[in-house]
């Protein structure tokens, strides 16, 4: 492992402090889980560590007027243990509870996730249909992008130095008129401990009055270099009944995003076959009544 200098900051101001007395390369580190990987490969080597682990600040999930807040240092066994989190963003916590084993879960963090922006980043789809945005801490100041356009980069990507602060979006809830539904599934290599081949996220809207579908975002990941939601099939879904044979309209335009989205690629085929298993899983578990299913 490379050598570097390691700082271990208790608050926020302590990390601007760091980062403003340095001119050299700097890396924050936060559960490790994927820092200390390419540490040891020699695939970084910055010259000082600034650790986030023990900076309380960084480290919650709440409400706060309608919009649920998280910490970026918020491991993923906290978020899948947060009531809050199944309550108002269930494809959250399902997918924080799929990620690899109960102790890279107790490590790893949800701003770990997202700055490492790997295809398959479990949360990443949760929150882009979530609608999340992210707070960013640099040198310039605070900013705070859309999660979408984060990841987009296109001038908004995160850049050196800028420390991601917190992860919020909307406290999705249902109302009485409107049924409010999210989940995640995904598929890997392996039936524990594994990177996603695929992964998916739905949010439903349902109108109750009508029994009809009032909106729905849906997003898939390790499908290219980014998560991406599929705009098409969610403007189709508007004012359509859950049913089996929307379920299998679903499942062809699933297959046609495989087909866009790696057209030749090796893995085309398992993925065209895992994609309409995935959207089925989903689709069984947010509407068993819908689909004939039972719990
Ligand atoms: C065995 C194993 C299994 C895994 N399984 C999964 C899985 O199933 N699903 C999945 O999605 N991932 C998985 N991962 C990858 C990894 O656990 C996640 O990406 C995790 O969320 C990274 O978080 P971390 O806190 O450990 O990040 P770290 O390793 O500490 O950091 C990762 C990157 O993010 C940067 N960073 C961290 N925090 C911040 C911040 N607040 N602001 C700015 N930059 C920051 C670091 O500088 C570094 O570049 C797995 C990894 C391993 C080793």
């Amino acid at each position: 492992m490379p050598k570097f200098k390691f700082a271990c900051p208790m608050s926020i101001a302590e990390v601007m402090e760091t980062l403003s007395q340095s001119q050299e390369e700097v890396a924050f580190i936060s559960g490790g889980t994927d820092l200390v990987i390419q540490l040891n490969s020699g695939q970084i080597k910055p010259a000082w560590l600034i650790d986030l682990s023990q900076i309380a600040e960084l480290n919650y999930i709440k409400e706060v007027e309608g919009r649920l807040r998280i910490g970026s240092a918020t491991t993923f066994t906290q978020i899948s243990e947060s009531s809050l989190i199944w309550e108002k963003a269930r494809c959250l916590g399902q997918a924080a509870s799929q990620v690899g084993s109960t102790q890279i879960r107790n490590r790893a963090t949800l701003g770990g996730n997202i700055a490492k922006a790997s295809p398959a980043g479990d949360s990443l789809p949760a929150l882009l249909v979530l609608e999340a945005w992210v707070s960013i801490l640099g040198p310039q100041g605070l900013r705070r992008v859309s999660f979408a356009q984060l990841q987009a980069g296109d001038g908004a990507g995160l850049q050196a130095k800028e420390l991601i602060t917190e992860v919020d979006f909307p406290s999705w809830q249902s109302q009485i008129e409107t049924q409010i539904v999210s989940g995640f599934a995904k598929v890997g290599s392996r039936s524990t401990v594994t990177i996603a081949r695929l992964n998916m996220a739905v949010k439903v809207e349902m109108d109750l009055g009508i029994g009809k579908i009032r909106g729905a975002r849906w997003a898939v990941g390790a499908l290219g270099r980014t998560p991406f939601r599929l705009e098409e099939l969610e403007l189709e879904l508007q004012g359509k009944t859950m049913n089996q044979d929307l379920a299998q309209e679903i499942a062809d335009r699933l297959t046609e995003a495989v087909d866009r989205a790696i057209p030749g690629r090796s893995s085309q085929e398992y993925k065209r076959q895992a994609i309409q298993g995935l959207g089925y899983d989903l689709l069984n578990d947010l509407f068993s009544e819908q689909m004939g299913v039972g719990r």
